[in-house]
């Protein structure tokens, strides 16, 4: 198996190399990309000797290139990012790319008849009909690999796994479970008040910056429901939503005879990676192991759209459905930037997306312009309402926008 790995760098992508490196001797990296932490992406190029190596600027590739001692070829720039997901040779394209930028490179991976890998989950969110139908089309398999997603994959039968999970007729609803965030309980006045540092603290989950405020908004939520519903083919209604603090079930299936199969596990997104690149296959692997004996117990409760009011934006996107999700997911990509450099507080993020709302016209989505246009529309609206950071509204800036350690494998 030769893999293309957008997004080496980030967080399901170090994960992923991971992956490779413990469970699949047989795979190959044939591609990797990365937008920042050239130090950790130059150790990446030595370890895997893949093939081609992107970098987003010609700045960038020089400093890459003179941190190899191996050979490569470097390539810079966004149609050398879709050529990446659509080299010869390339089995399946492991989309971890965050952001709108994820939408072209899967569009080009599909073109070409790549399988993919998706956590990328914005390009579902704006673009999740033509996606899905142009998959089905041209006979691509688009598995997803966020928890969620993987989770409700492996309750439906392993036949779904070849049938691009298309409507299957057993499924009475999907139940999506949700860890609730850093501000679960949190009273909507603290919330309020609450700083980037104080979300980018997840109970459960350690991942992107971008992933993690949207966890603490509910919005990560509302964008996995979204997803959801393209990837399975279930309408809106199909689909609950139930918080779960402790992230063990990572969601499950209740099927027309009243039975409920769940998947459970220890929080670590490696699983859900294994299985999109392996599955419907089990691979053995040495991960932690969950210990009901010592899991506690396991709790339930309904999401909270009052605090969380992004969860209930979202359901609206996904209801009214067409252009809307484009405009939503770009508004929030600036605002969440925005909340990590404390230009704005929490509830900004809602309000911003609310009043885009309320000044948007939503068309349909007939081709891929439709969506180019309602994101430079909400390109538009967000120049109006605050001062752009280029970076995150690019969708390139999360990396910087945090301090961490680049060389941490994050789980
Ligand atoms: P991350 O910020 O840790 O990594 C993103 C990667 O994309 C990095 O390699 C970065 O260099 C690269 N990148 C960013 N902007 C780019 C651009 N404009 N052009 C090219 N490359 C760019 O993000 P992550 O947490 O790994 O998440 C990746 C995707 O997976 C997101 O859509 C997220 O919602 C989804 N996801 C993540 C997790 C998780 O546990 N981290 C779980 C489920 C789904
Ligand atoms: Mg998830």
């Amino acid at each position: 198996m030769n893999i293309a790995l957008l997004g080496a760098t980030g967080s399901i992508g170090t994960q992923t190399l991971d992956v490779v490196r413990t469970c699949l001797p047989d795979a190959r990296i044939k591609v990797l990309t990365g937008y920042g932490k050239l130090t950790l992406l130059a150790e990446f190029v030595q370890e895997f000797s893949p093939e081609v190596v992107w970098v987003p600027d010609d700045i960038r590739a020089s400093k890459l290139a003179e941190m190899l001692t191996t050979k490569c070829e470097i390539v810079t720039g966004e149609d050398n990012l879709n050529a990446c997901a659509a080299l010869d040779g390339v089995d399946i394209v492991v989309n971890a790319l965050v952001g709108k930028a994820g939408l072209a490179p899967t569009l080009a991976a599909i073109e070409a008849g790549k399988n993919i890998a998706l956590a990328n989950k914005e390009s579902l969110v704006t673009a999740g009909g033509l996606i899905m139908s142009r998959a089905r089309e041209l006979g691509v398999r688009v598995v997803p690999i966020d928890s969620e997603h993987s989770a409700i994959l492996q309750c439906m039968t392993p036949t779904s796994f070849k049938d691009g999970f298309a409507g299957n007729p057993s499924v009475e609803k999907i139940i999506l479970t949700a860890s609730g965030g850093p501000f679960r309980t949190w009273p909507h006045e603290k919330i309020e008040k609450a700083t980037a540092a104080d979300a980018l603290r997840h109970p459960n989950w350690d991942m992107g910056a971008k992933i993690t405020i949207d966890s603490a908004t509910l919005m990560n939520k509302g964008l996995e429901l979204i997803e959801a519903m393209w990837l399975f083919d279930e309408p809106l209604c199909n689909i609950e939503i139930v918080v779960h603090p402790q992230s063990i079930i990572h969601s499950m299936v209740q099927f027309v005879d009243g039975s409920v199969i769940a998947q459970l596990g220890l929080p670590d997104m490696r699983l859900p990676i294994l299985y999109a690149l392996a599955g419907p296959k089990r691979v053995a692997n040495n991960f932690p192991r969950l210990d009901f004996l010592t899991a506690g117990a396991l709790t339930f409760e309904a999401p909270d759209t009052g605090r969380f009011p992004c969860l209930a934006l979202a359901q609206h996107a996904a209801q009214v459905g067409g252009t809307l999700p484009a405009v939503m997911n770009t508004v929030n990509e600036w605002a969440v930037g925005q909340f990590l450099q404390d230009k704005i507080g929490f509830y900004d993020i809602s309000a911003l997306i609310a009043e885009a709302f309320g000044s948007y016209t939503v068309q349909e989505v007939a081709a891929i312009a439709d969506i180019r246009e309602a994101e430079a529309w909400a390109s538009g609206y967000c120049n109006t309402r605050g001062r752009i950071c280029t970076k995150c509204f690019l969708g390139v800036g999360f990396d910087d926008l945090v301090k961490s350690d680049p060389n941490k494998i994050m789980r």
